[in-house]
C-alpha cells in the first residue's frame, strides 16, 4: 500500500516553520512499510487544498493531512476534506465535552472569555468517520474511509499530532496493513560511514527481505534492518541471520541494536559495568560532552564532574596543565590533552577522564593547525591514549563533532582496558 503526505498551512509555504510534521511522518511510514511516493504542502485556501486532497486520493490508499483542524477560519481542513469525501459533520458529544472541559480550564473564572462558536466548530466531524480524541489540545484527529481510500486528518502542532499519531493511526494502521514490519536499528561507531558501506556491499546488493538501509549520523553510522512478514515471529526470524552476519562484521563496533539506546547511554553503561567513574575536561566543546552524558538517566552513577576549561589559566588551575606545556605545546597539543584527562582525573578522583581541546574556528590560528584540529585525551585508571582529530565544517559542525567522537574514543579506550 502506498501513502501520501499534505501538509496545510500558510507558514509553511513561507518558510516561517520547518516541516517537521512530514518528516515524522514519512519516518513513520517506512516503519509500517508503508510507501510514499509524494508529500505536498498547501497554504490555507480551500481551493488549492481541495485540488491536492483530491490529486492525492487518486493515487494513493492513504492520505495524511496535518494542520488547519484550529477554531479559526483559515482552518479549512476539516471542512475541505469531508465535502469532497461526502461525509456530512456532526457534533460529536464526547469531543463537545473533552473540548469544554478543557477550555474550562485554559479559561479559568474570567468572566471576559467565553467558548465562541468557532471553539464548538471543532467538536463537528465527519459522520461514520472515527475520531481520535485529542489528549494535548482541542482539535480532534479523524479517519475517514471510503472506497478503499483513507483519509486521515491530525492536528497541526507536533505535540499533538505525534502523541496522536503512535497512540491512535499507528495501530490502526498496523491492523489495516496485510504485512508485519519489524525493524531493528544496529548502530556502530568508530568506523566511518564509507568504510561500514564497503564492508556490507554485497549485502545490501543481495538483499531482499529484510533489508538493510544506512543511515550516517556525527561519529555514528546506524544500520536499519527491516523485514517484512505474516506475524511479528515471522520477521524476528527472517532479521536473525542478517544481525547475526552484521555482528560477526562489525564485532565490538557495534554498541546497540536497540533503537532506544543512545551512544552515550552505551558509553555510561559500559563504565557502570566496569565499576569506573568518570570525569570530563573540556576546551572546544565547553560542557556538550558533559551535557550529552547528563542526559542520559542515571548518568549520576558514573558521571562525577565536568570542566570547562577555556582559558589557560583554568586550564592550570584547574586541572594542573603545566605552565612549560601550554607555553612549549600550546592549549591545542597531545601533550595539553593529555595533562587536561590526567588532572581530571587527579582533581576529582574519578578512575577515568575524557579531555577535549583544538581550534574550533572560524579564524585558523596557523598554517601548522588549521580550524578543525582537534587532540583528545581519555585517561583510565592511569593510562592514557591520546588521539589528534582534523573535523570539518562551521564552528558548530566541529564542536558537534568532537563530541561525537569524543563518546566514540572514549567507548574504544574502554573496550581496549578490558
Ligand atoms: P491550531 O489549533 O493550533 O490552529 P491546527 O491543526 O489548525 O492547530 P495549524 O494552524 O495548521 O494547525 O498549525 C498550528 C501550528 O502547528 C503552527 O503554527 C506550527 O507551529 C505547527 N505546525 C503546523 N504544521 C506543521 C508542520 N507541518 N510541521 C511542523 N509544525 C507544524
Ligand atoms: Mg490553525
Amino acid at each position: 500500500m502506498n501513502a501520501e503526505i499534505l501538509s496545510v498551512g500558510t507558514e509553511i509555504l513561507l518558510g516561517n516553520i520547518v516541516n517537521t510534521n512530514a518528516a515524522y511522518l514519512s519516518e513513520q511510514c517506512a516503519l509500517l512499510g508503508l510507501s510514499v511516493y509524494h508529500q505536498e504542502v498547501v497554504g490555507d485556501n480551500a481551493g488549492r487544498l481541495s485540488e491536492a486532497i483530491a490529486r492525492a486520493l487518486s493515487s494513493s490508499d492513504i492520505l495524511i493531512i496535518t494542520g488547519g483542524l484550529g477554531p479559526t477560519t483559515d482552518d479549512l481542513t476539516k471542512e475541505t476534506a469531508s465535502a469532497l469525501m461526502g461525509f456530512a459533520l456532526v457534533e460529536d458529544k464526547k469531543a463537545r465535552e473533552m473540548l469544554e472541559e478543557r477550555m474550562r480550564a485554559y479559561l479559568g473564572n474570567d468572566s471576559h472569555r467565553r467558548l465562541t462558536a468557532n471553539n464548538y466548530k471543532q467538536a463537528l466531524v465527519p459522520e461514520g468517520a472515527t475520531v481520535l480524541y485529542n489528549q494535548n489540545g482541542t482539535a480532534p484527529g479523524i479517519i475517514m474511509e471510503k472506497e478503499g481510500k483513507t483519509c486521515i486528518l491530525l492536528p497541526g502542532p507536533p505535540g499533538e499530532m505525534i502523541p496522536m499519531f503512535k497512540d491512535q493511526v499507528f495501530p490502526f494502521l498496523r491492523e489495516k496493513l496485510p504485512e508485519v514490519i519489524v525493524s531493528r536499528m544496529v548502530k556502530i561507531s568508530g568506523i566511518g560511514e564509507s568504510q561500514v558501506a564497503a564492508d556490507i556491499d554485497d549485502l545490501i546488493s543481495a538483499q531482499q527481505n529484510p533489508t538493510i538501509a544506512p543511515y550516517a549520523k556525527t561519529g555514528e553510522v546506524h544500520l536499519r534492518v527491516t523485514a517484512k512478514g505474516r506475524s511479528e515471529e515471522e520477521c524476528r526470524e527472517l532479521i536473525a541471520p542478517t544481525l547475526g552476519e552484521l555482528t560477526r562484521r562489525f564485532g565490538s563496533f557495534i554498541f546497540a541494536t536497540d533503537e532506544a539506546v543512545t551512544l552515550e547511554a552505551a558509553v555510561l553503561d559500559m563504565l557502570k559495568k566496569r565499576g569506573l567513574t568518570l570525569s570530563t575536561a573540556e576546551s572546544l566543546t565547553g560542557g556538550a560532552l558533559s551535557s550529552r552524558l547528563v542526559s542520559v538517566p542515571g548518568a549520576s552513577q558514573v558521571f562525577a564532574c565536568g570542566y570547562v576549561t577555556y582559558s589557560n589559566e583554568a586550564k592550570a588551575s584547574a586541572l594542573g596543565v603545566s605552565p612549560d606545556t601550554l607555553e612549549r605545546f600550546g592549549a591545542v597539543s597531545a601533550e595539553c590533552a593529555r595533562e587536561m584527562a590526567e588532572g581530571a582525573c587527579a582533581s576529582s578522583g574519578t578512575d577515568a577522564a575524557i579531555s577535549t581541546t583544538g581550534f574550533a574556528g572560524p579564524a585558523a590560528p596557523s598554517d601548522n593547525h588549521p580550524v578543525g584540529t582537534v587532540y583528545m585525551a581519555c585517561a583510565i585508571r592511569g593510562k592514557v591514549t591520546v588521539r589528534e582529530y582534523h573535523f570539518k565544517g562551521n564552528r558548530n559542525r566541529i564542536r558537534e563533532s568532537t563530541v561525537s567522537h569524543a563518546l566514540s574514543f572514549l567507548r574504544e579506550c574502554l573496550l581496549e582496558s578490558n
